[in-house]
């Protein structure tokens, strides 16, 4: 069999360095679309993922975009980039729009104009955060593909907008888009903007001396939390199903901040965190979700897909990781 490519926008983000690794162990040359002049994520990229062939471009370049997969000549088209940071997208609401929200269109146009409408196809990276968790629209046993959208941020609503434009190629025009309707994973690559990795990284900190103490906003609301290297694999298993459909990936359990961070803690032998967090307003969103829960029923049954990794093995694995990269400022 002819070796397939893919072409993965978002390369420098968590879970395009995930999928770079599963993708060529698979076999698959693989192409990196990574923007701006100098971006400082490049030589972090080349050194980890040396196999990792990089285009420039940019998700709201469309000439840019074009040029990425004239030159890949893609089998697949993972849209992983995206500004994907919920409290970034209050501060930075048209931005967001124009990245998250449109740059999927410029995407699926790229693939459109230059004549693979039907020979690429598409994977989109759809959130819970298109859900919101209000009580109305909530479903006991968690959300799953036909539950009712209410995005409560600019990343939730651009985020729609991609999901409905690549639903309305799939119908338009037959091509192969797939969404990936992702419940938040986590792990040792996850951006340190991020809460989870916010807290292992201080936490590690903390045990080592390196830091006093831990700012946070609220600590109640809760997340579907896996791992995302479980959840890359559901990314490819869904691009290679016969059909182009939507696909729920989630652990179908919910914790609280509060629960992350005591485990996390207590990783370090430290039972009681309060001397060390403190509360700080500057990271309270305008609108907050309660509370997602995802219901993973549909990707289990029709692709075999199983999260791997639970709930105190993420919180484990990613203060590990801490521990050792901070161990090294000793
Ligand atoms: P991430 O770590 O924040 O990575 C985002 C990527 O998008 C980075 O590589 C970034 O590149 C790139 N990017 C930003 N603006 C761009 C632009 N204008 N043009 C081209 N690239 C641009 O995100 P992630 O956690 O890997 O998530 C991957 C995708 O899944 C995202 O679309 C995210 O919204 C979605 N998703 C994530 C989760 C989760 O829990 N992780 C859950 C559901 C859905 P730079 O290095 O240049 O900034």
């Amino acid at each position: 069999m002819a070796q397939r490519t893919a072409l993965i926008t978002g390369i420098t983000g968590q879970d395009g360095g995930h999928l770079s690794e599963l993708l060529h162990a698979e076999g698959y040359r693989v192409f990196g679309l990574i923007r701006g002049q100098n971006n400082p994520r490049q030589m972090a990229v080349e050194a980890e993922l040396p196999y990792v062939s990089l285009i420039e471009g940019d998700l709201t370049d469309m000439t840019s975009l074009v040029r990425a997969v004239d030159t890949a000549d893609p089998d697949e088209v993972y849209n992983l980039a995206a500004i994907s940071h919920v409290g970034y997208s209050f501060k930075n609401p048209t931005l967001t729009a124009d990245v998250t929200g449109k740059g999927v269109l410029n995407v699926l146009e790229a693939v459109r104009v230059t004549g693979r409408a039907e020979a690429t196809r598409v994977y989109q990276a759809s959130t819970s955060e298109m859900f919101g968790g209000l009580d109305y629209n909530r479903p006991g046993n968690g959300y799953n593909e036909e539950s009712l959208f209410h995005p409560r941020s600019p990343y939730g609503v651009a985020k729609l907008y991609g999901h409905w434009i690549a639903k309305n190629y799939r119908e338009s025009y037959g091509m192969f888009v797939t969404c990936g309707i992702l419940f938040n994973h986590e792990g040792e690559r996850r951006g340190l903007e991020f809460v989870t990795r916010k807290i292992t990284n201080a936490v590690a900190r903390i045990k080592l001396g390196l830091q006093s103490t831990l700012e946070l906003g609220d600590l109640w609301p809760k997340r579907d939390w896996g791992y995302a290297g479980d959840y890359v694999r559901g990314m490819w298993l869904m691009t290679q199903h016969h059909k182009a459909d939507d696909f729920v990936l989630a652990t179908g359990e919910t914790h609280s901040i509060e629960e992350f961070l005591t485990l996390a803690f207590a990783e370090v032998g430290i039972d009681d965190w309060r001397p060390y967090v403190k509360h700080s307003a500057a990271f309270m969103r305008p609108a907050e979700v309660d509370i997602l829960l995802g219901d993973p029923s549909k990707a289990e049954d029709i692709l075999g897909w199983k999260r791997e990794v639970d709930f105190p093995g993420l919180v484990r694995r990613m203060v590990a990781h801490d521990l050792a990269v901070q161990s090294r400022h000793i």
